[in-house]
């Protein structure tokens, strides 16, 4: 029987890796904490490692490693800028990731987002709890089917996204500095983002941070953006200057956002800072402002994103175990 160790597993996650054993006839056991110089000795007599790592991975990890004749670690996550390729490499480790684990978990929350914003859920709460039974104007919704919507950045998540859109009858508009031949029939591209925008009554950022699209939707960006539109971030934080949009807010440039990221939340999520004052001011102002949803970084977080994160991440590591090779192998 192959033989398995799992750094840094999640509690919720614990009974998903043991099923996923059981199936696969593979012994499994589960380390505290990630994967170290301080651990790496627990790997010793074990097959194979997955973990899920927020730290370096340094190259003694990887020399051990080798001398214990282990050929892989798969991180269950798409990310995987923790780990010193080279080093790997040099001591013949396979790192794997899980590039893609649900898009259409992505996807659904932008629909959501959209469709609160667009029937107007949060102020309907309001006036209703309230007591306040009347249909005014205020609360009035839009329909999406009578809608353009616009999608930057049609890779799998942007292009699940366009499909739930196009369901309920929206045109889509769309830039990719790539085109994506499996969006033909689907949408329209446009030739720059400024194009999207400003048809757009909806626009659905799923790019990811690179240093050109740093602070992208900035405030002379919004110019171009429709004063009813909506706007909803579930790519990352750093694409939208912040003050920029709650100024663009204010203005009235656009209607209202829904962001499931913030360009300086590493430090906040996912963590619990109810007892603690927040110290970012910008954050501060951002969950107050009355036309701004906000969401910590949750677009992913479901039972299927979850249960497929670990399941890939396990599957990879058996992969390189019985074959030596794996699709999800980054270096
Ligand atoms: P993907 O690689 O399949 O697609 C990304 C697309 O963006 C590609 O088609 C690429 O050509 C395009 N692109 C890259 N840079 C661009 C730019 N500057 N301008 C225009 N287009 C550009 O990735 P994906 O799986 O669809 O994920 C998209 C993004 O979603 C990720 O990069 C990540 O930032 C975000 N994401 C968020 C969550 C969440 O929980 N909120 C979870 C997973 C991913």
């Amino acid at each position: 029987m192959k033989r398995i160790i799992a750094y840094n597993v999640r509690d919720e996650e614990v009974q998903l890796a043991f099923d996923w054993a059981k199936a696969h006839d593979v012994e499994l056991v589960i380390a505290e904490g990630q994967l170290s110089v301080d651990t790496v000795h627990l790997a010793e007599g074990f097959d194979g490692v997955t973990t899920s790592q927020n730290s370096k991975v340094v190259k003694e990890v990887y020399e051990t490693l080798k001398n214990y004749g282990i050929k892989q670690i798969a991180q269950r996550s798409a990310g995987f800028d923790y780990y010193d390729l080279e080093a790997a490499t040099a001591n013949d480790i396979i790192i794997t990731n899980v590039p893609s684990y649900s898009p259409e978990s992505i996807a659904e929350y932008s629909l959501t987002a959209a469709l609160n914003m667009v029937r107007k859920w949060d102020d309907i709460q309001v006036v209703t709890n309230n007591h306040d039974f009347r249909w005014q104007v205020p609360i009035r919704a839009g329909l999406v089917n009578e809608m353009t919507v616009g999608i930057i950045g049609t890779g799998h998540i942007g292009l699940t996204t366009a499909k739930l859109f196009k369901a309920l009858g929206a045109k889509i508009v769309a830039y990719d500095l790539y085109r994506n031949d499996k969006a033909e029939g689907i949408l329209e591209y446009r030739d720059s983002i400024e194009d999207v925008v400003k048809e757009s009554d909806i626009v659905s950022l799923h790019v990811p941070a690179t240093k050109d699209n740093f602070h992208q939707f900035n405030y002379e960006l919004f110019k171009n953006f429709k004063p009813t539109a909506y706007l909803v971030n579930a790519a990352r934080g750093s694409i939208v200057d912040t003050e920029g949009l709650m100024k663009a807010l204010d203005d009235n440039l656009l209607a209202g956002a829904t962001l499931d990221t913030y360009e300086n939340e590493s430090d906040y999520i996912p963590k619990d800072w109810s007892q603690k004052d927040l110290e970012d001011k910008t954050l501060e102002k951002m969950l107050n402002h009355p036309k701004i949803t906000f969401t910590p970084h949750i677009a992913f977080y479901t039972d299927v994103s979850v249960r497929n994160i670990m399941t890939f991440a396990l599957q990879a590591t058996l992969d390189v175990i019985e074959t030596g090779d794996t699709t999800f192998r980054v270096n």
